[in-house]
């Protein structure tokens, strides 16, 4: 039997792949590819794009092809076997990277490129490739580049252990309730969830989990104080060494190892800390312009959260009956008073929008803005019964596809995200390939006799990821290395995903988005109005979280010197001491779960959020001045920001795009901070 991870395909075989097909497979393609490499640096005198660009993605995109199911599924369908098998893969995969990143030939071949005679995409993508030479340490002595391979392979394992120190954490607590009195509060779709989740494991009432959509159904809605506090303290002090399940997953000792080894790989490259080496390639230029950003934003936010915070706690005082505001009380007690300021609540809000219509109504914005279409394509095999493939179309021209995977269930990581499966480039034969995608959220499934119900921040979410999803489906570029999210600044990443947040706040939008489940009546004005209030309702309190978050990364990682633990938690104390106002658990270990800068690409990075949403609503703001479904300024978004990719500099294209430098008022407006 061929292994499926080998042999071409246009489109992963998802129903062939086994766990034991990987390792075979990886170990194969890249010694293939690196024999591949080195055959075609050999020989050139004078490299150019036919022979030496070109072949060259023809390698990198057939590993990419090999590795992209791998990754996925490991994420989507994780078992026993094929964790082992990932873990394994992986580690080749980043010896592969580093070789590649000190491939002295290589490296050569990129330098002697005449530049005048490539295109403005390539030229971009030369000058990206040698950059990131550079950061790969070719430039260092051999000892040099030894110690750098180690630590590069060494992060590599230490961020995915992060990660499944993480996912063990939250799969490893649960609560058994056997009365639904002690879950008075919980609206009917969180209860039957909580009764699949017990039944999935043989158990008969309800099970309490830390996965998202259960934890969130508990801190929002359960009147019952003690239970809110026990989830809530098992929560936030995951994979540490407090909690219920205190020392058995503890990320503390990898944390340490990481930020040591990120401090060594800075150094090792010339740069003084690890934010130096992380801007390097980003919008922003220094330590100092992130952090000025920052503390402006703060300074802009914190009095209007601790109003918003004293406001809360003198409700919960007067209506609540609570006269201390505890962590856990937040969320509830945040609930409760905007359904009393604005009697609407993320549950009134679910009839009127299911998911089918939703995604429908998700569909005809795209097609308003770009002029595109999308069809569910059946002959196309997916990995499980939830999962949808869809074409996407232009002129009826198939222009690229993606896997819809939008619910919950075990063996899926937690979250939303958008991963690419296939980039738009020229393959061998010199057609199109056509980028394809992964769009992965986590929705309540629905049952046999209940469809699944959104509530509005879980549209959002649709709406977030399909943005991301947009910015590599829409490409027009064909140079892998530029193409749709390829090569794109990370500060620049979140501009299309927050841009199509937009359109679930717009009156225009919602009358086709929305339809009442059971009378397809769009959500009433009035309830859109109130809507629309409670939106920026604690927007403050929100803004002051994320910035806590950004703060403490980055502040983080500007240190020069290793750092233990206890100095890793001042960081974050003396930043919280400036921008939080509300109380924490004592067993709060948030850094320990802190996935994204730790587990995943954010560190130093964090601030692309914040930074991302100053461009994002600046955009927009052009859409609210020319209509929001303005044809041509829906054109301008796609000519000059969601076709071009990675191909030019994120702040050229946004200038081209809106006709100056991106400002921070439409934000503030946006978010009602004064
Ligand atoms: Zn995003």
């Amino acid at each position: 039997m061929a292994n499926p991870l080998i042999t071409a395909h246009k489109l992963p075989p998802f129903h062939q792949i086994k766990a034991q097909h990987v390792i075979e497979a990886i170990q194969k393609i890249t010694s293939e590819s690196i024999e591949g490499i080195n055959r075609l640096v050999e020989s050139l005198d004078q490299p150019d794009e036919t022979n030496f660009l070109r072949p060259l993605e023809h390698i990198q995109d057939r590993l990419s092809q090999s590795w992209s199911p791998v990754s996925h599924l490991a994420n989507v369908a994780d078992t026993p076997e094929l964790r082992e098998a990932y873990q394994q893969a992986l580690g080749m995969i980043s010896e592969y990277g580093t070789k590649m990143g000190q491939h002295q030939g290589l490296y050569q071949c990129y330098q002697k490129l005449d530049l005048t005679r490539l295109s403005q995409e390539q030229n971009k993508a030369v000058e990206n490739a040698l950059l990131s030479f550079k950061l790969s340490g070719i430039a260092l002595d051999e000892k040099g580049r030894d110690e750098f391979a180690r630590i590069q392979m060494e992060l590599s394992q230490l961020g995915n252990r992060f990660q499944e120190n993480v996912l063990d954490a939250t799969q490893g607590w649960s609560k058994s309730m056997s009365s639904v009195d002690d879950l008075i509060g919980l609206p009917d779709t969180a209860l039957s969830m909580l009764k699949q989740a017990a039944e999935s494991k043989n158990q008969q009432g309800w099970l309490v989990t830390l996965d998202g959509p259960s934890y969130l159904a508990v801190m929002t809605y359960a009147e019952n104080r003690e239970l809110r506090k026990e989830v809530a303290t098992a929560f936030v002090s995951r994979a540490s060494d407090l909690g219920p399940n205190a020392g058995q997953w503890d990320n503390a000792p990898v944390i340490e190892k990481i930020m040591a080894l990120r401090s060594q790989k800075a150094q090792l490259l010339g740069y003084e800390n690890y934010a130096e080496l992380s801007l390097a390639q980003k919008m922003a230029e220094t330590p100092e312009q992130v952090l000025s950003f920052l503390n402006q934003l703060a300074d802009r936010s914190v009095p209007q959260a601790k109003a918003e915070f004293s406001a809360l706690t003198d409700y919960a005082k007067q209506e609540l009956g609570l006269h201390t505001l505890e962590p856990w009380d937040i969320a509830w007690a945040s609930e409760k008073l905007k359904e009393h300021m604005f009697s609407v609540s993320q549950e009134m809000i679910r009839p009127y929008l299911p998911a089918d219509k939703s995604i429908l109504g998700l569909f005809e914005v795209c097609k308003r803005l770009f002029n595109v279409g999308f069809q569910q394509n059946h002959q196309v095999k997916v990995y499980h019964p939830d999962v949808q493939y869809f074409d996407v179309l232009s002129d009826g021209k198939v222009i690229a596809g993606f896997y819809f995977d939008l619910y919950a269930r075990i063996g899926k990581r937690g979250g939303a995200w958008m991963d690419d499966c296939r980039v738009r480039r020229l393959d061998a034969k010199g057609e199109i390939q056509i980028p394809v995608a992964y769009l992965n959220c986590n929705f309540s499934a629905p049952s046999a006799d209940k469809p699944s119900l959104l509530t509005h921040n879980e549209l959002t979410t649709l709406f977030h990821e399909f943005g991301h999803g947009l910015h590599h489906m829409l490409t027009q570029i064909d140079v892998a290395d530029v193409s749709g999210i390829n090569g794109v600044s990370w500060d620049a990443v979140e501009l299309p995903s927050q841009f199509m947040e937009n359109y679930c706040w717009q009156p225009e939008a919602l009358d086709f988005i929305s339809g009442h489940v059971e009378t397809g009546e769009p959500i009433p004005k009035a309830l859109l109005d109130k809507l629309i209030t409670a939106k920026n309702f604690q927007s403050a309190m929100l803004s002051v979280r994320q910035l806590e978050f950004a703060l403490f990364d980055f502040e983080l990682h500007c240190q020069s010197a290793p750092q233990t633990i206890a100095q890793i938690r001042d960081i974050l104390g003396s930043v919280r001491k400036r921008v939080t106002v509300v109380p924490l658990i004592p067993e709060n270990r948030f850094e320990n779960g802190f996935s994204h800068i730790f587990g995943g690409g954010y560190a130093a990075g964090y601030y692309s959020y914040k930074w991302a949403e100053v461009l994002s609503a600046d955009a927009f703001s052009l859409f609210e001045e020319n209509g929001v479904f303005d044809q041509k300024t829906g054109q301008a978004f796609f000519d000059n920001i969601l076709s071009k990719g990675g191909s030019q500099d994120a702040m050229e294209l946004f200038k081209a795009f809106r006709g100056r430098e991106p400002k921070i008022d439409a934000l503030l407006k946006h978010t009602g901070i004064q």
